[in-house]
C-alpha cells in the first residue's frame, strides 16, 4: 500500500528537538509577561477580506502565499498567513481596546504561507509575537526592539544583528513612491520580470526581491531615509536615540522595507549571520493605520513577529533537570510493587521516572534502562527492603551505591 506521507513544507516535531520547542514557549511565556504582555489566542483561519484588507492586495503574501479554501457554506476562508490581522480583529470585536489595559498582547501558533520550500522556510511554520495598541511614543518602539533582541540573547542564540529602517507615513511614502518608480522606470529592462511589475503595483517591493542583480540595481534608487516628513524624521531620530539607552547596536538598512503593507514609520529585522538565505529571525515595526483600516478607531500598533523555526536551529541543546530519566528496577516479582510506591511518590514531587511492568528480570530490566538513555537506575531487591535502602547505579559510569530510604530526598536534589 502507498505510504501517506506528510504534505509538502510541513514538518513534525518529536524528541529531542521538542525540547527546545518546550525550553523555547515557557522561556517566552516567563519573559513577555515582564513588559506587561498578556497572551491571546485567535483562530487558525478567518475571512479572507481580513487578510486582503489588512495585509494589502499587492503584497507576495497576499497575491501568492495563502491559503484559502471554501467551506460547506461557501465562505472563503484562509489560514492565517500571519497574527497580526487577527490580534487587531479580535480586539476590535471583543472591544478589547476599552476593556483590556495596557494593550500589550502575545502569541504563539501556527501560521500557513504557500511558498517554495526550502531551509528555514515551510508552508505550515509558527511564529511568537507581541503586538502593543495606542503608544505613538518611539521609546515604545524602542522598547519593543529591545525585548525581541534581549529575548534572542537571553535563550543564547548568537551572532544577531539588528537592521533598522523607517518606512515613512501616508504623507510621506507617495512622494518618495513617485521618484522610485521614476527612478525604477528608466532601469526596468534590467530589472527581473517580477520587479518590473512591482513598480506599478508597489515599487517598494523592488528592495525585498533577491535577485542579485535587481539587489545590484536598487542599491542606486532614492532612499525612503531621505523622503521622511518632519514628523517622521524626527519619531526616527527619537527611536535611535532610545536605542542608545537600552545599549543595543543597529545597522542602518535603506532597503528594509518588510513584505506587508501596513507598516508606517520603524521597520526593524533581526538576522542571523549563521542562517543562510533565509537569515531573518524575525521583524517587525509599526503600524498606525491597520486599526482604523479593519474598522476600529483611530489607535496606532506596534509589534514583531518572529519565526520559531529558524531560532531552534539556532538553539544548543536543551538540558533540563528534569530531562534526567530514572529508571525503578526490581529485584523479583514480589518487588514490584515496591517498585510502583517508590516511583509514585518520585513521579508526585515532578521526577521522571519509568518502570518496566512486564520484564521480571533485573538483568533484563537494566539492559532495557540502557537502551532508554535512563541516567540513573534504583535498585529495590531484598537487601534493600531489610536495610530500608536503595541502591543506586549511575547508567553512565556503572558505579553504584546505596544509601538510606530517608536519604534519598537529598540524593535527589543533588544529582537529578
Ligand atoms: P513576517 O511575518 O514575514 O515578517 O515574518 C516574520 C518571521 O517569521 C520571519 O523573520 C521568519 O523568521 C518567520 N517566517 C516567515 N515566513 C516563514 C516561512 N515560510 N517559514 C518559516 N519561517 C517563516
Amino acid at each position: 500500500m502507498k505510504r501517506i506521507i506528510a504534505p509538502k513544507g510541513t514538518k513534525d516535531i518529536f524528541p529531542p528537538e521538542i525540547a527546545k520547542w518546550h525550553y523555547l514557549e515557557e522561556k517566552l511565556r516567563d519573559y513577555f509577561p515582564r513588559f506587561m504582555y498578556k497572551e491571546i489566542r485567535t483562530p487558525i483561519f478567518e475571512h479572507i477580506e481580513l487578510f486582503q484588507r489588512g495585509i494589502g492586495t499587492e503584497t507576495e503574501v497576499v497575491q501568492k502565499e495563502m491559503y484559502t479554501f471554501k467551506d460547506k457554506a461557501n465562505r472563503d476562508l484562509t489560514l492565517r498567513p500571519e497574527n497580526t490581522a487577527s490580534v487587531v480583529r479580535a480586539a476590535i470585536e471583543n472591544d478589547l481596546f476599552n476593556r483590556v489595559y495596557p494593550l500589550r498582547f502575545f502569541y504563539i501558533g501556527p501560521m500557513f504561507r504557500y511558498d517554495k520550500p526550502q531551509k528555514g522556510r515551510f508552508r505550515q511554520f509558527h511564529q511568537f509575537g507581541v503586538e502593543v495598541f495606542g503608544d505613538e511614543s518611539a521609546q515604545v518602539d524602542a522598547e519593543v526592539i529591545y525585548s525581541s533582541y534581549d529575548f534572542l540573547k537571553e535563550i543564547n542564540v548568537r551572532d544577531i544583528q539588528l537592521h533598522l529602517n523607517s518606512v515613512g507615513c501616508e504623507n510621506c511614502r507617495p512622494n518618495f513612491l513617485k521618484h522610485l518608480r521614476t527612478e525604477s522606470e528608466k532601469r526596468m529592462k534590467e530589472l527581473c520580470v517580477d520587479c518590473q511589475k512591482k513598480i506599478y503595483t508597489n515599487p517598494l517591493r523592488i528592495f525585498d526581491c533577491k535577485n542579485l542583480k535587481c539587489i545590484e540595481i536598487s542599491n542606486d534608487f532614492p532612499k525612503i531615509i531621505d523622503y521622511l516628513c518632519k514628523e517622521c524624521g524626527t519619531h526616527f531620530e527619537e527611536v535611535k536615540e532610545a536605542l542608545s539607552i537600552f545599549k543595543i547596536k543597529f545597522n542602518l538598512n535603506p532597503r528594509l522595507v518588510r513584505g506587508l503593507d501596513y507598516y508606517t514609520k520603524t521597520a526593524f529585522e533581526i538576522t542571523s549571520s549563521q542562517l543562510g538565505a533565509q537569515d531573518a529571525l524575525l521583524g517587525g515595526g509599526r503600524y498606525n493605520n491597520l486599526i482604523k483600516e479593519l474598522g476600529g478607531a483611530d489607535i496606532s500598533g506596534m509589534g514583531f513577529a518572529a519565526g520559531i523555526e529558524r531560532i531552534i536551529l539556532q538553539l544548543d541543546d536543551v538540558k533540563h533537570k528534569k530531562d534526567k530519566m530514572i529508571f525503578i528496577a526490581y529485584q523479583s516479582l514480589p518487588l514490584m510493587n515496591k517498585a510502583i510506591q517508590l516511583a509514585k511518590s518520585l513521579w508526585d514531587k515532578g521526577y521522571c521516572v519509568y518502570v518496566d511492568y512486564n520484564l521480571k528480570n533485573l538483568k533484563k530490566q537494566l539492559k532495557k534502562a540502557n537502551k532508554i538513555g535512563i541516567d540513573y537506575t534504583f535498585i529495590i531487591g531484598e537487601d534493600e527492603i531489610v536495610n530500608e535502602s536503595i541502591s543506586i547505579k549511575s547508567m553512565k559510569n556503572y558505579e553504584q551505591i546505596t544509601i538510606k530510604q530517608e536519604e534519598l530526598d537529598k540524593w535527589l536534589i543533588n544529582n537529578i
